[in-house]
């Protein structure tokens, strides 16, 4: 019989697994008891829309046994098998989620971490087995095959006989080495420890013949040996659990198990609704970003149980975009098995729940920001930007529900802190709250006209993120106050009087602006003095609706569409660079336009954006040092 390679990224999981040093070996039964759990799933779902299919649920059941002379582990369920297809597709290659990972790192400290991270699933059997026959006859099929390989060196897949459908996983173990005793996995009791450990809630008996020593009938001391079949998990899913009745650590391990992660969840959230639509949940916060959150790989959703019955890996219709980061499950009597895929986004009762799991995730999320503020920053860190997303996706649509929920990095209070409170400290003439763009916060601290403002005791938001201004500017206001990029010319914090002054003093060097104007560029507008500048000399403010900061972003952007703010040079009119311009303008109009361009390249580079001809101006530089 011909023998069948792997494909090659499954040959170098294998590898991986053969020669694994990942401690946790135990857990490969766990991979198999799910896979089992799944294919029963998948035969219990079709016995419960296809009459055709003749299967109870009390029937299914999973099935270890061990033989410690041969040294094998079986695993056998009832499920919906495979057929000689499915098993060459199945189990010839590898699930995709590992394929990814192949594709962005391979130190060994992550492969270590994949096999935690993703669940690899059947190829983890490798670790411990030196040999793995599967044998298997799908549901409504006559002919069984037997898939079987002992490692790197491929696999064969035969015809058999098998006289029950579904699957039967015989590993034989490895030799012990000073490092592993495989030997162990040979012990009911271990095997016992393990089902209890990873597979407590898999909702089909997990049964296996344990051999008991008990007293012999009508005898005190004389004891024999008995071999019962017991039933080694618990079953009753942890959702389906009363709250206080769980422990932390059950949901916990519960939520590393099934979402392979290996922190513990931020948050636990349970809900329990009856009514028009009843259902229970189950969701979590994780404690960090998932590595592919940001990219087109990233599946929101939650599992969706129909009573105890699995329907769906991923719903997305019950999370929206904005909250795509939490974790979890439903399980409602109310929705139908028979929901497909196609109907879900208009299935009333699929609305429901989810307007109600929203509504409960945002509550959770501020009772974290009211009572727990440390949790909050690092949950912000992880899934902020996700928030901010939502205000600014779907024209605003959903800007209410997440407004109190964004944070941006405050110049008083040197932290993150909410619009809620940036506006319940608003000095009583200030009208709007200030917000300055840049690529760090220390970077912000030192634009021109964050000092003059901050020195004015007002607060400034500082905004990194480049969808930060986006966001605000769909938000337009929040309890009445607009927003205001103190960089950008409408601001106004001056005294009438102030004003009047600026204004003449503006008026008398008019004419010395236009021959300014005339040296630089056409994208400034206008030339002029400011009394909002401490140390600095000038500073560059933009003018209309296109802010500069806009204009990095959308100009990073891979399009052709460039766009340019329309700016406004202000001078700092108590700086002593003034004498000297005006100084200028009377005796040496040539020598002006030098320092006016040196003074425009400046506030450029203040504000982060390219120059031109950055050659003339170092000339120049040195032409006036000199
Ligand atoms: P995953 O379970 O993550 O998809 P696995 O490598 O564990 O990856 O399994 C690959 C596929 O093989 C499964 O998706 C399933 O279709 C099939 N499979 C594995 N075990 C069984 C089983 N006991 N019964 C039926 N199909 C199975």
């Amino acid at each position: 019989m011909k023998k069948k390679q792997f494909k090659s990224e499954s040959k170098r999981l294998l590898d991986l697994m053969i020669n694994s040093i990942y401690t946790n070996k135990e857990i490969f039964l766990r991979e198999l008891i799910s896979n089992a759990s799944d294919a029963i799933d998948k035969l219990y779902y079709l016995s419960l829309t296809d009459h055709k299919v003749k299967a109870k649920k009390k029937d299914f059941k999973i099935k270890l046994e061990l033989d410690k002379d041969a040294r094998t582990l079986t695993v056998i369920d009832n499920g919906i098998g495979m057929n000689e297809e499915e098993l060459e597709k199945n189990l010839g290659t590898i699930a995709e989620s590992g394929t990814l990972f192949f594709k962005t790192e391979n130190e060994k400290k992550k492969d270590i971490d994949v096999i935690g991270q993703f669940g690899v699933g059947f190829y983890s059997a490798f670790m411990v087995a030196q040999k793995i026959q599967v044998i298997s006859k799908k549901y409504g099929e006559d002919q069984a095959y037997l898939w079987e390989s002992e490692g790197a060196e491929g696999y064969t897949i035969e015809k058999c006989d098998y006289d029950k459908q579904g699957t039967k996983i015989i590993l034989t173990f490895k030799e012990d080495t000073d490092q592993d005793n495989y030997s162990d996995f040979l012990d009911q009791y271990k095997i016992d420890t393990i089902v209890k450990k990873y597979s407590n809630y898999i909702t089909y008996p997990i049964v296996m013949d344990m051999e008991r020593s008990v007293l012999k009938e009508n005898s005190k001391d004389e004891y024999e040996t008995k071999i019962e079949e017991e039933t080694l998990n618990s079953m009753i899913p942890i959702w389906r659990k009363n709250k206080k009745d769980v422990k932390d650590e059950d949901y916990n391990m519960f939520y590393t198990d099934t979402y392979h992660d290996y922190e513990n969840p931020a948050k636990v959230i349970t809900s329990n609704v009856e009514g028009k639509c009843s259902y229970k949940a189950l969701l979590f916060i994780p404690s960090h970003a998932p590595y592919d959150l940001y990219t087109k790989e990233y599946k929101k959703g939650l599992t969706l149980y129909s009573n105890g019955v699995l329907i769906m890996d991923k719903c997305e219709e019950l999370l929206p975009d904005y909250f795509g980061f939490v974790k979890g499950l439903v399980d409602s009597e109310d929705i139908s098995l028979n929901i497909s895929r196609e109907i879900l986004q208009q299935d009333y009762q699929v609305n429901l729940i989810a307007k109600s799991l929203e509504t409960k995730i945002k509550k959770e999320l501020e009772t974290m920001l009211k009572d727990d503020r440390e949790a909050y920053d690092n949950f912000f860190k992880n899934f902020g930007m996700q928030l901010k997303f939502g205000i600014y996706n779907e024209f605003g649509m959903h800007k209410d529900v997440l407004k109190d929920l964004i944070m941006f990095y405050s110049s008083s209070e040197k932290k993150l802190v909410t619009l809620k409170e940036y506006v319940e400290r608003m000095k009583k003439d200030q009208e709007k709250i200030f917000y300055a763009c840049g690529e760090t916060v220390d970077k912000i601290d030192l634009l021109p006209q964050v000092e003059g403002i901050k020195d004015k005791g007002y607060e400034v938001l500082y905004l990194t993120e480049y969808v930060d201004e986006f966001a605000l500017q769909m938000l337009m206001e929040y309890e009445g106050k607009t927003f205001v990029n103190i960089c950008s010319e409408n601001i106004d914090l001056d005294s009438d009087e102030e004003k009047k002054e600026l204004e003449s003093k503006n008026e008398k060097s008019k004419e010395m602006f236009e021959i300014m104007l005339s040296s630089i560029g056409t994208e400034v507008k206008e030339i002029r003095y400011t009394n909002k500048l401490k140390n600095h000399p000038v500073c560059l403010t933009s003018k209309g609706n296109v802010s500069v900061e806009m204009e990095k972003v959308i100009n990073s952007m891979p399009t052709d569409e460039k766009i340019k703010a329309e700016t406004i040079l202000e001078i700092n009119e108590n700086h002593p660079i003034v004498k000297k311009l005006e100084k200028l303008y009377k005796n040496d109009k040539d020598e002006l336009e030098k320092y006016t361009k040196v003074l425009y390249a400046q506030a450029r580079l203040i504000e982060g954006l390219p120059i031109e001809n950055p050659t003339e101006v170092t000339n120049l530089i040195c032409d006036i040092m000199s």
